[in-house]
């Protein structure tokens, strides 16, 4: 059969990540990488991917089945998600959780109106992670949930720290506090306050002549984003930080801790560790690539999250082939 084609809108990390995505789905293939920069400025992992500017996609109407937009939630995807959605199937990772329903209606809106299939806000958080939510709330209505994040690299909170006076250049890791997880393991269902649940560790490197205890008391008494939770900020140089810190590592659980029948306590756990968030992100994208494409070739228009596509449409398997494997 013919492959699925999949363009890809946006080229930083996410964008990149989709590529080589695509790259391990053998019934996908790549239409094309659309920038809104030159396209000549783009270095895409395959040399041979096409590379057009984001006007182009005019004139490839009809060469791509879906759109995997990788623009960024803050200002990018308000703006082409519903523009994008009223052209194209799409697939997104719009991450601002509290703007997330009014996101939807204004996709759906554009969706709907034009026939189209969009698929919002998929990845880990929000996206399996949520999945794992409705799973744990629906099987174990006495209960409660409770999401852990890292070790992971905070990108909002690392420019934070990089933003202090006397910081040349700077990361954050988000870390779980391991007795937070191990009272939630237990089956107690502790109430945890956000001091209680995560720590925060920076790796911070000095501007010439910087004062370390300054800069690591600026850090620590942030509001919002440090002064809530245990801090520590240790100093290194410009060539450790390259060394150590460039990977974009992430992952966390999402933990469900109920009980039945006669008070028997059953505890549910999805766990996620992440090498690199952004390749994981887009393994996620372009499985619900595939999914945005069957859903429309079934007439099912409109948006769509994660809590509302039957599962196997995400596997190039056939149901019957799901059956006999999986079951
Ligand atoms: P980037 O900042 O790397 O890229 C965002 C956009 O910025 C790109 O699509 C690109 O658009 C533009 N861009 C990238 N590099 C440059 C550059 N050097 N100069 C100018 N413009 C550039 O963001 P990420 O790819 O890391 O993340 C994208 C979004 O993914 C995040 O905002 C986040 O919301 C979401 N996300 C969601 C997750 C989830 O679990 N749901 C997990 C992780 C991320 P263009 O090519 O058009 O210029």
């Amino acid at each position: 059969s013919t492959p699925i084609r999949v363009g890809i809108v946006g080229y930083g990390n996410l964008g990149r990540g989709v590529e080589a995505a695509i790259a391990k789905n053998a019934d996908m293939s790549l239409a094309g990488i659309f920038t809104r920069r030159p396209s000549a400025s783009i270095t895409p992992i395959d040399p041979s991917a096409s590379v057009f500017t984001i006007d182009a996609l005019t004139e490839h109407e009809n060469d791509i089945d879906v759109l995997i937009l990788c623009g960024g939630s803050k200002t990018d995807l308000p703006v082409q998600g519903p523009e994008l959605a009223a052209r194209f199937n799409t697939v997104d990772s719009f991450d601002t959780h509290a703007r997330i329903p009014e996101y939807f209606e204004t996709v759906d809106a554009a969706a709907r109106r034009a026939q189209t299939t969009a698929l919002i806000s998929t990845g880990w958080d929000p996206g399996m992670f949520s999945l794992n939510r409705l799973f744990g709330e629906a099987l174990l209505p006495d209960g409660d949930t409770y999401t852990f994040w890292g070790r992971g690299l905070s990108q909002g909170h690392s420019d934070a720290v990089r933003r202090v006076d006397g910081v040349a250049d700077a990361v954050q890791y988000t870390l779980p506090s391991q007795k937070a997880v191990d009272a939630v393991r237990s089956g107690t269902r502790p109430v945890l306050t956000t001091r209680q649940k995560h720590t925060r560790e920076c790796f911070v490197v000095l501007e010439e002549g910087a004062d370390a205890d300054a800069v690591r008391e600026a850090i620590v008494a942030m509001p919002h984003y440090f002064a809530d939770y245990d801090t520590t900020v240790t100093f290194i140089t410009a060539d450790e930080l390259a060394r150590d810190h460039s990977a974009m590592p992430h992952g966390g659980f999402v933990l469900r801790s109920g009980l039945t029948g006669q008070d028997h306590a059953q505890i549910i756990e999805y766990s996620l560790a992440l090498e690199s968030n952004p390749e994981f992100t887009a393994s996620v994208l372009v499985a619900y690539a595939r999914a945005v494409h069957r859903l429309s070739q079934q007439n099912q228009h409109g948006a769509f999250t994660v809590l509302d596509v039957p599962p196997g449409l995400l596997s190039p398997k056939s149901p019957a082939q799901l059956r006999a494997e999986l079951l």
